[in-house]
């Protein structure tokens, strides 16, 4: 947890120092980008200067070979006209003023009145080159080019045309321009700027004025600092409000004009762009960061859920495992419990059973015993036919008491068959067998006509036997003392199961809902039958098989019931 929530500021510090990179990154691209512009610019400004001056620099050398001032110059000529010369010309290219100066500074003719011309320019004009200067007028105050260009009359230069240019023209067309560009010369003086404010300042401190200056028209330079930036000289200045507080400074000498270009840049343009896009990248960090924050959030929380439930389900398996086990332990017994109920139940059957079965065993041994004594008196009498019959019956004797026998043994058996396909035709003549004594003795008639073919079903044939035995002793019991006491067996085959019923014409069921309660009886204690038993195995029993047992009143009187078993798939022709 703790560790999840520390991420968080390590995360935005991450961000902020991105953000940071980004800043540094886009601002040395976007001073570039100014920069480069601003060459251009600055290259463009030298041009207009040195184009703006040069219309003087012809005008000049034009005047120069003008024959009235040629004239004027070798000393004749009329020097009014000469001035009124100077004069149109200077009125029509906006030339500060114009004169023919002899050599020593003499002024020979002017547009204005000026007296004399002793600038070293104007001296290269009398070795016959074109005289270039920049000069603060000592006078006036006011700021001029000027160019001399030498008269030559037959091979000598008896004087010299000089046009002044006056700043006020370039500076003008400069107005308005957002470029902050201004012209340094060798005394590191600003001698022309688009910005009032630089205009005449001079960069080197102290010292007297230079040649050209007069005394205190310099002032000190805009105080700046400079440090440099991605390559870039960087000035911080305090101007006012006309110029850059921050400003890349570009310089480019323009040797025609004898000046250095220079240009104040404006930052701000590339720190707001840098700072624009270092906050989109910051912004765009901490979103993803954020999203990121709530995807993982999301996972934990869902990783949390699903291993509560994983721990959850992993209890209730323990618990239902538990039960399970409890449940087949239960059952076990139960079955158990149940085994041993079906024991008991047929030893009762078979106690029950007990007097009618001796009588049975009784009646035939009686019967072979007289066979036997009388087949000895037909052997003295020597009718051994006779004899050979009695013998016979004898023998068949002893074969139903065999099967009796064998029926009983088979009942009595502790089963532990398993569920097979079982003959229930075959099954209820054994049960009859069994109960014979008991039906006769309650003098029952018996409708059961058996099927032509075995009916094969699913389950114990011991076990089957002792349901069969069960139904048609209660049936005979609920007949006991009846006159005319008759039970039906019937079986029917309904689809995939094979129904057999035992009905009975007695009073029927008392209670059809509580028969198959174990201990539930209505017949006397202590009489021969009774323990109520009977049914509640018999219930155990079919059910054993998947089949079903049920007890119901007929509607013309008496019970029936009736039990229902899976077919054996294969049937097996008798
Ligand atoms: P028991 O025969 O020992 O009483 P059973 O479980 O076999 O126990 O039978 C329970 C009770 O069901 C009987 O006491 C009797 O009341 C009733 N019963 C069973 N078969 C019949 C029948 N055919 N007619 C009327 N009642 C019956």
């Amino acid at each position: 947890m703790n560790r999840r929530l520390m991420l968080i500021p390590a995360y935005v510090l991450a961000s902020a120092l991105l953000a940071y990179g980004v800043w540094l990154h886009a601002y040395a691209g976007e001073l570039s980008r100014l920069a480069d512009r601003g060459q251009a610019d600055l290259v463009l400004a030298g041009d207009r200067l040195t184009g703006e001056l040069r219309r003087y620099r012809e005008l000049a050398v034009l005047l120069a070979d003008h024959p009235a001032i040629l004239a004027r110059a070798e000393g004749e000529g009329d020097q009014d006209a000469v001035e009124a010369l100077f004069l149109r010309s200077a009125d029509k290219t906006g030339a500060m003023d114009i004169s023919l100066v002899a050599p020593g500074g003499r002024v020979l003719a002017a547009s204005t009145g000026v007296a004399a011309y002793r600038a070293p320019y104007v001296g290269r004009a009398f070795q016959g080159a074109l005289g270039f200067s920049h000069a603060v007028d000592a006078g006036q105050g006011r700021r001029a080019f000027a160019y001399a260009a030498p008269v030559h009359a037959e091979g000598r230069i008896p004087a010299a045309v000089v046009v002044r240019i006056g700043t006020e023209r370039v500076e003008a067309t400069w107005r308005g321009d957002p470029l902050t560009v201004f012209f340094t010369d060798d005394e590191n003086v600003v001698f022309v700027a688009s910005r009032e404010e630089l205009v005449l300042r001079r960069r080197t401190a102290g010292g007297g004025s230079p040649p050209g200056y007069p005394e205190g028209a310099l002032r000190d330079f805009i105080p700046h600092e400079t440090r440099v930036v991605a390559g870039y000289e960087i000035w911080n200045l305090q101007g006012g409000p006309y110029l850059p507080a921050e400003a890349i400074h570009l310089a480019r000498p323009f040797p025609v004009v004898e000046l250095v270009a220079e240009a104040l840049i404006d930052t701000a343009p590339a720190w707001r762009q840098a700072t624009l896009l270092s906050f989109v990248a910051g912004a765009v960090a901490l979103g993803l960061g954020a999203v990121v924050f709530a995807l993982v959030e999301r996972r934990r929380a869902l990783a949390l859920k699903l291993a509560a439930e994983a721990e959850a389900n992993a209890k209730l398996e323990a618990r239902v495992e538990e039960r399970t086990r409890a449940l087949s332990e239960a059952n076990q017994q139960l079955r158990q419990t149940q085994a041993e109920l079906v024991q008991a139940g047929k030893l009762s059957a078979l106690g029950q059973m007990s007097a009618g079965i001796s009588h049975e065993l009784n009646q035939p041994l009686m019967a072979i015993r007289s066979y036997a004594e009388n087949a000895g008196l037909f052997l003295q009498r020597e009718e051994p036919a006779r004899a050979a019959d009695n013998l016979a019956r004898i023998s068949e004797l002893a074969r139903r008491m065999g099967r009796i026998i064998k029926n009983l043994r088979a009942f009595a058996r502790q089963e532990s068959e398993a569920i097979g396909n079982v003959d229930l035709v075959g099954v209820v003549d054994a049960a009859l067998e069994l109960t014979e004594a008991k039906l006769r003795g309650a003098g029952v008639a018996l409708h059961w006509q058996p099927p032509a073919q075995s009916v094969m079903v699913r389950g114990g044939e011991v076990r089957l036997q002792q349901v069969a035995v069960n139904l048609l002793s209660n049936a005979a019991d609920a007949l006991q003392g009846q006159p005319d006491g008759v039970i039906s067996i019937g079986i029917v085959r309904d689809g995939g199961r094979i129904r057999l019923s035992v009905a009975d014409n007695g009073p029927g069921i008392v209670e059809p809902e509580r028969i198959f309660d174990p201990f539930y009886s209505t017949k006397e204690v202590g009489h021969s039958e009774g323990m109520g038993l009977g049914l509640s195995i018999s219930y155990g029993i079919v059910h054993s098989f998947g089949g079903a047992i049920a007890g119901r009143n007929r509607a013309e009187g008496g019970a029936e019931f009736t039990v229902e078993l899976d077919a054996a798939e294969v049937e097996v022709a008798a």
